[in-house]
């Protein structure tokens, strides 16, 4: 009978995994896919700590459970509480490394209960590649997500040398032979080895992570992401727990999907972000040659006055909307622009921002209805018939050249086609690049004016001049 209970448990933490990720993809309902996965989650840990038994004999160790659960639970809303929402990569990818490191402990365990309780003749090679699969794909999970998080909050620098990918190469090859004698040569005799896989894969991570440009990140920690989901999902066939099987594989899948979306989205195979420079510390945020041509400014009240008197103001928010925290007064904006008979819609670009989703988040903590955030494909059939363009800090994702320059690093990438619109107004502070480190054409042409400032004063000003017009 308990058991049954046990196996309903996992059945509805299965389900609710599907059921929350499904949730996910809309951002109205996002927050309770999160809960609806979270509580499926907690079924499927107390079913475990308080239903699972072997021999006859429950698991025991209360104490020590439900202290590391407190630990756990008290430093993880602490700091998902304090986090900017600028520095959620780094957050997702500490978590994440976490949940890598999870992976390699139950493979040392259970190597260790492997080895020394059943005789040499006796020990299953299946499970020993499972294990050295878990140990090696959560070492590495590990190691880069915790160089990955060191890189983002800055305490880590870009750091590459020539022929590094030759040696990463060899160091994966090295870990993946030892760990195959491992599988081959009975590992009671060479215990030693096993633990020297570790040490490999762990200097393999830090290695992998190290080189790639700073910007890239996001696009690494979903990709360490799916690693640790296929990581778990070991774990799952270790201990035949459907659940954490069915998690990790999700986890694996998600991870492995996003990645290649946010590829596709920059136009870059995966491979260029691993090894390439493009988004590098080294040319991200590096001062622009504005060797474009003359731009012309605008001044508040002439921003203000275009767009009152418009009929459709369309508002693309960009990475320097986030930095300046600036959403809850472009929320304002919208209401008192609307209060004069406009109409304000948002145009999402799917990589606007440092993570994906970044804009969605952030518009939906300012309470901006959903309703009125554009996909990409629908704004840029919106564009000609807008008004007013209002860009928010966003640079790479309006840029021109991905449609019409071969030779820019972002050509191909699908850009908000803005230009369409009568009137284009670019909020930023200067002139400088954005993450790409290229020069935007947009920002020269006859339709653009700038409005420099931080986003956030910027639209107080701005809001100020509308609500006196
Ligand atoms: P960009 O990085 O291209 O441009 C942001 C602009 O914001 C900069 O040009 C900067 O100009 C301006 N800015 C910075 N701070 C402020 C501020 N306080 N107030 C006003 N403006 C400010 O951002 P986009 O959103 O256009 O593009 C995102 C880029 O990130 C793309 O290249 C994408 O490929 C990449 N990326 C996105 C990921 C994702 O998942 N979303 C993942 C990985 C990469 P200035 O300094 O002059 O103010």
């Amino acid at each position: 009978m308990e058991l049954n209970l046990l196996v309903l448990c996992y059945l509805i933490g299965s389900v609710t995994f599907i059921v929350g990720l499904k949730m996910l993809s809309n951002p109205a309902s996002a927050r309770n896919g999160n809960m609806v996965a979270a509580v499926g989650m907690l079924i499927a840990i107390l079913g475990t700590i308080f239903l699972y038994e072997e021999n006859g004999q429950k698991l025991g160790n209360y104490t020590w459970i439900f202290a590391a659960l407190l630990i756990g639970t008290v430093a993880g809303t602490m700091m998902a509480k304090r986090v900017q929402m600028t520095a959620m990569p780094e957050m997702v990818s500490l978590f994440n490394g976490m949940g890598g490191a999870c992976a390699a402990l139950i493979s040392v365990i259970e190597f260790r209960h492997l080895v020394h309780t059943s005789d040499a003749a006796s020990i299953d090679q299946t499970s020993l590649l499972i294990i050295m699969l878990g140990l090696i794909i959560g070492t590495v999970s590990f190691a880069g997500s915790m160089i990955a998080w060191g890189k983002l909050n800055g305490s880590i620098k870009d750091f590459a040398f020539k022929g590094q990918h030759i040696i990463n190469i060899v160091l994966l090859l090295m870990t993946l032979l030892l760990a195959g004698h491992n599988i081959i040569n009975r590992p009671d005799q060479i215990e030693f080895f096993f633990y020297a896989v570790v040490v490999l894969a762990l200097v393999y991570g830090i290695f992998f992570v190290l080189p790639i440009g700073g910007a890239d990140m996001p696009v690494v920690i979903s990709l360490l992401n799916s690693f640790t989901g296929v990581a778990a999902a070991c774990g799952g066939f270790l201990y035949d727990n459907k659940v954490m099987l069915t998690g990790g594989i999700l986890v694996g899948a998600a991870g492995t999907l996003l990645t290649i979306l946010m590829c596709k989205a920059m136009n870059r195979s995966l491979q260029n972000v691993l090894i390439g420079s493009f988004g590098g510390g080294s040319t991200a945020g590096s001062a622009a040659q504005a060797g474009g041509g003359t731009y012309k400014e605008v001044t508040l009240s002439d921003a203000a006055v275009v767009m009152s008197y418009a009929n459709k103001v369309m508002i693309v928010p960009g990475y320097g909307l986030a930095v300046a925290q600036a959403q809850h007064v472009c929320h304002e904006l919208e209401k008192a622009l609307e209060a004069k008979g406009v109409e304000v819609k948002y145009a999402i670009h799917p990589v606007a921002g440092r993570m994906p989703g970044h804009m969605n988040v952030l518009l939906a903590e300012a309470d901006v209805s959903y309703e009125k955030l554009l996909e990409m494909e629908l704004a840029n059939e919106e564009f000609k018939n807008t008004d007013v363009v209002l860009i928010l800090g966003a640079n790479d994702v309006v840029n021109p050249a991905a449609k019409s320059d071969p030779s820019s690093p972002i050509y191909g990438m699908p850009i908000l086609e803005v230009e369409e619109a009568k009137h284009v107004i670019v909020n930023k502070r200067s002139m400088k690049p954005g993450y790409a480190g290229i020069e935007n054409q947009l920002f020269f042409q006859p339709k653009t004016s700038m409005l420099f400032g931080d986003a956030k004063k910027a639209l107080q000003d701005l809001l100020a001049e509308v609500r006196n017009l």
